[in-house]
Parts: structure tokens; sequence; C-alpha cells
């Protein structure tokens, strides 16, 4: 039971998404997982927030069209995971916040205006799952959560390191931010894991900046061909139970054949079940926000990287501390 249900409130008392056999899947207004949309977040526990923001993106843009689109696909997602019994609608009071309003021609000033949402929506003591957007919207979401949680844990699935120091000059763009959020002391390195990270690079040495600060980096090929879940283990132990941990999950940490609609592909990456292993392996940790970026719209032309995407959200919900499962 969440933190904000008194005793006598029962399950009733949450929102539950509109059922398909209420409403066709294909009807009705696409909220997040058909949930209601609320802006006033006292009474909820977990705000999920669409920030549709791709000024930072390096190559192919159109993210900013990810969070409309993965609501969308979203309405086919239900309540139950068959997998691991998880009943997030029973355990939390969860909306769909809609979107933060951007500056459409300024990305400094769209940066600024994210670190306030968020301030705002931190304040009414909601967790955050957030809709990129172009990866760049973690770093001023990590702004405001420093100001709450001390030395996060960060587990961040990618094909690319983020830690780039500049790109064409300017310091806050999508491959930059987990330099700038450890330079800012955001985040704890130390307790950073990176994983899926592959292809080519500026340099030889792209990794290694993150390295050298402590972080943990789990190239792609160390997750080829097996399961996921004994990495998830041993990140747990490093972590432990208390430390306040952030996932942010780049879509094009998955390899392009199961999600090709997105900026920046790189081939040979993580199977959407090591996805599913790694979101999965975070319960038990003391998660107290998520994001899923870097969704291309223009570049799913089947929808199925907008539909991953969803199911990956539903799964972050699930393994946030808490929620009720029987396996
Ligand atoms: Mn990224
Ligand atoms: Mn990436």
């Amino acid at each position: 039971m969440s933190r904000k249900t008194t005793e006598i409130e029962t399950m009733a008392d949450f929102n539950e998404p509109l059922s398909g056999n209420e409403m066709p899947r294909f009807g009705g207004i696409a909220s997040m997982f058909r949930l209601p949309i609320c802006h006033e977040l006292s009474d909820v526990d977990v705000a999920i927030v669409g920030v549709p923001l791709d000024m930072g993106t390096s190559n192919r843009a159109g993210s900013r069209y990810g969070p409309r689109q993965i609501r969308s696909e979203s309405v086919l997602v239900r309540p139950y995971s068959m997998a691991t019994g998880a009943a997030p609608f029973d355990s939390f009071q969860v909306a769909d916040s809609g979107d933060v309003s951007l500056n459409a021609y300024n990305l400094e000033k769209s940066v600024n205006i994210i670190e306030q949402h968020f301030d705002k929506v931190l304040s009414a003591q909601c967790k955050t799952i957030s809709i990129g957007g172009d990866h760049t919207i973690t770093l001023p979401i990590l702004r405001a959560y420093a100001k709450r949680y001390r030395g996060m844990a960060i587990i961040h699935v990618d094909a690319h390191s983020d830690t780039n120091d500049q790109m064409f000059g300017e310091s806050v763009t999508h491959g930059t931010i987990f330099r700038r959020a450890i330079e800012e002391e955001l985040v704890d390195p130390k307790r950073m894991f990176q994983i899926g990270l592959r292809a080519t690079g500026y340099s030889a040495a792209d990794f290694d900046w993150a390295r050298q600060r402590g972080v943990t980096v789990v190239p792609a090929e160390e997750c080829w061909y097996k399961s996921l879940t004994p990495l998830m283990a041993n990140i747990r132990s490093h972590i432990g139970t208390t430390c306040p941990v952030y996932l942010s999950f780049d879509i094009d940490g998955l390899d392009p054949s199961v999600a090709p609609g997105t900026g920046t592909p790189e081939p040979a990456g993580l199977q959407a079940s090591q996805g599913l292993e790694i979101i999965r392996g975070a319960f038990g940790l003391n998660v107290v926000g998520c994001d899923l970026v870097e969704v291309s719209p223009p570049y799913d032309t089947t929808g199925n990287t907008s539909l991953l995407a969803a199911n990956l959200i539903f799964e972050m919900l699930c393994s946030l501390p808490g929620c009720i499962r029987d396996r």
C-alpha cells in the first residue's frame, strides 16, 4: 500500500486504467495506460510526465512526438503482469500528469523549465516516470531530484555513454548529460551502472572518463547471448536497499531490430527480454524515479518501438518499492 493511503481506503480508491471491455482500446482519449489525466498531484503517488523535447538530439530528430505516440500505443497495456504478478494500479495512485510545456525555440530555457516543473512535481511527494523526449531531459530531472535525494545511484541503459564534454561547443545536449550529472555531483558515480554501451566512438577512450570516476560500464558485448538477471542481482547487492536509485532507460540501448524508432540507433544491442530483465531486476531497490527516452515516432513506422516503450514503462511501475506482486 502506498504511503499516501490511509487504512480505511481501499484499492477501489486508486485510479484504474479504463478497461478494454468498457471502451474499445482504439477508442477514447489516449492518456498513458488509459489513466485519468491529473495536474493536481497531492494525492498521487506516481506521476507519469511527458517531456516532448528533441532539441538536444545530434542525429535524427522526432522524439518530441515520443510522449504522444507512447501514450497512444500504451492503450494495449493491461493492468497486471503475467510474469511477476505485479499489480501497480492496486499498489499506488498513478496518474498521467500531462506534458511539460517547453520553449520550442530554446534548449537552455527548456532545460530550466523542465527542472522547475520537476521541482513542483517532487514537492507533492510524488515519484515520477518520465517519457521523453531526447536524453537531455534527464539532466534537469536529476537536478530537481538531487535537491531531495543525496548520492543517488543510477542504472543507465543506453548504446551511448552520454559523457561527452561538449557537442558543437554546447555543454548540455543528449550526449553530455551524464558528464554534467557527475560533475555537478547530482549522482554517485560509484553507484552508477551503464548497461548496453557499444558501437563506434569519437575516440577509443570514450567510455573511460566514466570508468575513471568509478562508474561500472557493462558493454553490450558482455550482455550478448545471456540473461541479465545475474548482473542485476550483482547491481542490487552493490547499491543496497536504502540508497535512492534513478533508472534512466534510453531505448537505443536495445537492438534496432526490436527498437528501430530512435534517433541514434546502433547495431547489436540488447534484446527486448534483456530490457525487461534489467527493469524487473531493479525491484527490491529504493527506486525513486525513472525515465524512458529517445523514442522517435517518425522512425517507428510500425509503432512497435513505442509499444515496447509503453511496456517498459509499465515494468518501471512494477519495480517501484511497495508494488504488490505474487511471484
Ligand atoms: Mn542516451
Ligand atoms: Mn543513446
